[in-house]
């Protein structure tokens, strides 16, 4: 069986020593925030992880939820309790506001959590995760009147949220759907409709789900322009805020799916369901964005967290298998065989692998602190330059994170030869659970087209432009530090390719939009290998310091440098290529007939 620890020393050393969360201190939920405090929330939180959740997710996986004659849907065994736990321990509503019994925490800290829950235990982790978002969006576009109704309940994780977009003939096009919302006289409205592929749409581990629906008011515009957003309980509200009778929503089935089967995905019938707008009429995209991007950024760390686990669980068979022996000479020779870690394409694996995680957690904690100062900060030129960057780089996260954790899957599948195809070991669920994040919560095809179409050009720009200039400026900064060289040489020469690519978009793609659209999963891998190296470039920095003062741990930084050399040395250089493919246009692609395919 898989086993999984928490990578809690990585965490506090992106937030302490790398990203400097000090500096944030005078933002609301970041006061008391000490070394200490946030060492023992992430200890905690990995016990929890590795002592909880993880021994529940090959069994939650191998029995899946059940839909039972009456209707109602079971998860697998033990998630009941396991939820019990995270939402007695306050874990559910850890950045809720206090007002509604949250615990005001800054976002990051959820969100670098959730990494450890989703390494533990993918399926499980995504009824809290949709609570969050569900919360998010209230949070911001609901009346008093809704709030009061519902998120003291979310925070508390005594009900659970969902989002219903998808429709059986409408997934990204959500111009196309059809549930129906009609007027009542009370001010609330009645929807009816059908919703498909609705994640934790109904389940057993709180007595009301709280859903946020799209739906169209009658007469209301064709298109995106006509959308609103509603929030519709599983149970009606009484006058006490507890939850009363049925409302009109139920779960027509469960979808049988290839992965994360302990989490249910269900076809959600509304049938003259009561609900309330959020936000104005006709503008619910609008509001639903705030929980789409909450969620994308969620669904990124479920990439990253499944390729942890894999990882994780690689190293310990690469150690413990006995095969061949090393090319210059057996290593261990007093055993039948050197253990096929010695082997240099087993050692290329893992650190392929390793080097993408440990960026990519950074990547994480820088976007996700900007994320906390462009909702905490008074300051508005600091809002609007915060708000820039996580808009840039919420697409890059999430389309290169879930691309690259499944590849990422895949790898550490082989490092088992033929065991990492037998389920026993774990492998192949980790393979089928990372495939999910690559689709849902917006195809990685089209983050890739709203980064090229939609980020770029946004503000003149600006966020871009932002980006770059950090990027160069450290660059110069360390031109002639020559321990710096093997990582700020290369991602020097990565940016410019990314620079180039730009300019390329700038100069022929306005004419040929289908040149944007060929090159557009090019151009998101190549941004997201020049974020990546830039994170080994800051790492590398700080670990040159620390050792030079003769602070830290120095095997832990020499590991860091030696990663950070290898992801320089073997990743970096992708950004050639992939500049190649998107100079070359879409020609090629646009030409055969659609019939000739
Ligand atoms: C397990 C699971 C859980 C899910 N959970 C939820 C949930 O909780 N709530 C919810 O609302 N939905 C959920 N979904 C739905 C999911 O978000 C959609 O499946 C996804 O957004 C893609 O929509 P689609 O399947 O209709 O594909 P389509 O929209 O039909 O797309 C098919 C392919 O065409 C590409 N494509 C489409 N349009 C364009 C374009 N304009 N340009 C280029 N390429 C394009 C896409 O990238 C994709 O590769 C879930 C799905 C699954 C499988």
């Amino acid at each position: 069986m898989p086993a999984y620890k928490a990578p809690v020393k990585e965490t506090l050393f992106l937030l302490n020593d790398v990203f400097n969360i000090e500096q944030y201190r005078s933002l609301r939920g970041f006061e008391d925030l000490s070394p200490d405090l946030l060492s023992a929330i992430f200890e905690e939180a990995g016990k929890l992880a590795g002592e909880v959740l993880q021994p529940i997710n090959l069994s939650g996986d191998q029995q899946g939820c059940k839909r039972l004659p009456d209707g109602s849907i079971t998860t697998p065994d033990g998630f009941i309790a396991a939820y019990n736990t995270l939402k007695d321990g306050g874990w559910v509503g850890l950045s809720a506001d206090e007002a509604h019994g949250g615990q005001g925490l800054p976002a990051t800290l959820t969100i670098l959590i959730n990494e450890y829950f989703a390494s533990a235990n993918l399926a499980f982790g995504m009824y809290a995760g949709l609570s969050q978002g569900a919360y998010a969006a209230l949070n911001v576009h609901a009346s008093d009147d809704v709030k009061s109704k519902f998120m003291e309940k979310l925070a508390s994780g005594e009900w659970t949220g969902t989002m219903n977009l998808t429709e059986p003939h409408c997934g990204t096009d959500l111009g196309l759907l059809r549930t129906k919302a009609v007027r009542a006289d009370d001010g609330s409205y009645n929807i009816s409709g059908t919703k498909i592929f609705i994640s934790a749409g109904d389940h057993d581990l709180a007595e009301n789900i709280v859903h946020l629906v799209l739906a169209r008011i009658e007469g209301a515009p064709e298109g995106t322009k006509g959308v609103s957003l509603f929030v519709v309980p599983k149970r009606k509200v009484d006058a006490d805020g507890n939850a009363a009778e049925t409302n009109g929503v139920t779960c027509g089935s469960l979808e049988e799916k290839m992965g994360i089967h302990g989490n249910a995905t269900c076809v959600m019938n509304f049938d003259d369901a009561n609900g309330w707008l959020i936000g104005e009429e006709n503008r619910g995209l609008k509001a639903m964005f705030v929980m789409m991007n909450e969620a994308r950024m969620g669904v990124a760390v479920q990439g990253l967290s499944v390729s942890e686990a894999a990882y994780q669980n690689a190293v310990t068979y690469a150690r413990d298998r006995l095969q061949g022996r090393s090319l210059t000479g057996p290593k261990f020779p007093d055993k039948i065989a050197d253990p096929i870690i010695v082997h240099p394409d087993i050692r290329r694996t893992l650190m392929s692998i390793r080097s993408f995680n440990e960026a990519a957690r950074a990547l994480i904690v820088w976007t996700a602190l900007k994320s906390d100062e462009a909702h905490r900060t008074p300051d508005s030129d600091a809002r609007q330059k915060a708000s820039d960057h996580l808009s840039l780089l919420t697409p890059v996260l999430k389309g290169v994170l879930t691309d690259r954790g499944f590849d990422n899957t895949v790898a550490a599948q082989q490092v088992y030869g033929g065991h990492g195809y037998i389920s026993e070991w774990g492998m192949e669920q980790f393979v089928r659970d990372a495939r999910i994040p690559m689709i849902y919560e917006g195809a990685n095809g089209i983050q890739a087209l709203d980064l090229v179409g939609r980020k770029l050009p946004a503000d003149g720009g600006r966020a871009l432009q932002a980006f770059l200039g950090e990027i160069g400026m450290f660059i110069q900064a360390h031109a002639t530090d020559e321990d710096m060289q093997p990582f700020v040489l290369p991602l020097k020469t990565a940016a410019e390719d990314l620079q180039a690519a730009t300019m390329w978009f700038m100069q022929n793609a306005l004419g040929n939009p289908d040149h944007a659209g060929a090159g557009s999963t090019d151009y998101m891998h190549m941004f997201g290998l020049v974020s990546l190296g830039y994170m080994w470039a800051r790492m590398a920095h700080v670990c040159l310091q620390q050792k030079s003062e003769g602070k830290g741990d120095v095997a832990f930084h020499d590991d860091k440098l030696l990663l950070g050399t290898f992801f320089a040395e073997r990743h970096l250089p992708e950004t050639a290529f992939r500049r190649v493919r998107v100079e070359n246009g879409s020609e090629s692609m646009m030409k055969m007939a659609a019939d000739r395919f």
